[in-house]
């Protein structure tokens, strides 16, 4: 008997980690030495975890076997309601706060529980594919906004406004920015959060990266600007503590409680039916949120994370043809290949050559919502010897194009 995925599995993808990483296990196992640029986590590359919170889990352990709350530990949603006051957004209690096996998890639970069959979610592009496989697996209808690579990729909100109907529900913030690296600034976050009041949208702010800032960027929570609509605000600490493999993340939802009740015991529903996040993991997490974040050592200057995003900028934008928005956020960059220069027209296959010739794994910019065939995204997390290998390979593969 022949089993066939569900229609709406036929609709989505996740290219992170799509075929390309299985060709990419495969050389490996043949013995190449493959240059893996394709996922976002730090841990992978030897950016290590404060020892407080790695010791945190370890003492843990023998009390964690029974099952928690289902919206979490008290202990650890009262530590991430004292991480937002720092950061302005003071409304929040811990009955606020869902904690999930990521933010992957809780991703999924929000998109559930707001929408109906048609309803429509605006999400950037170039998006973090999670967020568009997920509405899409809901039966919704993912809508995508562009970002402005001229206006160092900026929502452009002519697009953005022309894309609203009667049928978005929700928009998406993506900030700071997974690919782009962009961090966006308050006149526009104000603006979005404007064009929701006026259409009744629930905001979903994933701020994931909001503590992995260059430059002395700022960055405002979304929530800060929007106390008077219905918003969920999502982090964790995969990136900001270097442990993704902990699963621990977490959603506050600010705004309107009257009105959002509803909502929120859809919400209630779906935490009891995931019974808890891994607790070992929850227990983590007031240690994690004491004190300032540790990894601004990472991001400041003389900071590793810092000099790896100058290194690849430099480096990528000396290659002839490739041109990149500076990353002032997160740790991707998303750099742009000139098709005159290049002649690259299906960058699906120029990922799967980059790979199969120079044994480079990045992920093509489709693959990532982005509307033509001329961007890829690539992790800024390798120690330095191995970012100029990498680069290294990728203008060597790029020169052999031009001599074609
Ligand atoms: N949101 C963004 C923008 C991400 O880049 C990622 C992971 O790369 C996630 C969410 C998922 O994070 P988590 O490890 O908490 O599931």
């Amino acid at each position: 008997m022949e089993v066939l995925r569900s229609a709406s599995m036929s609709e989505i993808s996740y290219e992170i980690r799509g075929p390309l990483l299985q060709l990419a296990t495969q050389l490996e196992r043949d013995g190449e030495d493959v240059i893996k640029l394709n996922i976002g986590d730090p841990a992978a590359f030897g950016v290590t975890a404060p020892e407080e919170v790695l010791a945190a889990a370890r003492d843990a352990v023998g009390d964690a076997a029974a099952y928690s709350e289902a919206q979490g530990l008290p202990a650890a949603r009262e530590a991430v309601v004292r991480d937002y006051e720092r950061k302005g957004l003071r409304t929040l209690t811990p009955d606020d706060v869902y904690l999930g096996n990521g933010v992957s998890e809780l991703t999924s639970m929000a998109l559930q529980a707001l929408l109906d069959p048609g309803d429509e979610v605006l999400i950037p592009a170039p998006d973090y594919p999670l967020w568009t496989a997920a509405t899409a697996l809901t039966g919704g209808r993912p809508v995508h906004y562009l970002c402005d690579e001229q206006a160092g990729w900026q929502p452009d909100l002519t697009d953005l406004t022309a894309k609203i109907t009667d049928r978005t529900k929700a928009i998406v913030v993506i900030n700071p920015n997974n690919p782009t690296g962009a961090v966006w600034p308050r006149e526009v976050l104000e603006h979005i959060a404007t064009l929701a009041g006026v259409h009744g949208l629930v905001v979903m702010a994933d701020e994931i990266y909001d503590e992995i800032l260059y430059d002395g960027v700022e960055h405002v929570p979304m929530a800060t600007l929007a106390p008077d609509l219905v918003c969920l605000t999502f982090g964790g600490l995969s990136k900001r503590c270097r442990v993704p493999g902990f699963r621990a993340g977490w959603m506050a939802v600010s705004g309107p409680r009257g009105a959002a009740a509803d909502y929120v015991a859809g919400l209630d529903t779906l935490a009891t039916m995931r019974l808890c996040p891994n607790v070992v993991a929850q227990r983590a997490i007031p240690a994690a949120l004491r004190g300032r974040p540790d990894v601004h050592r990472l991001t400041g200057p003389g900071g590793r994370l810092l000099e790896q995003r100058d290194r690849c900028w430099e480096m990528l934008t000396k290659i002839e043809g490739v041109s990149c928005v500076k990353p002032r956020g997160a740790f991707y960059a998303f750099p742009r290949l000139d098709p005159r220069v290049h002649g690259i027209s299906d960058d699906a296959r120029f990922a799967y050559e980059l790979l199969e010739r120079e044994k480079v794994l990045v992920v093509q910019g489709t693959g990532l919502g982005w509307p033509r065939h001329d961007h890829f995204r690539m992790v800024t997390l390798p120690p330095a010897g191995e970012l100029d290998e990498a680069i290294g390979r990728l203008g060597r593969f790029l020169d052999r194009r031009l001599a074609l």
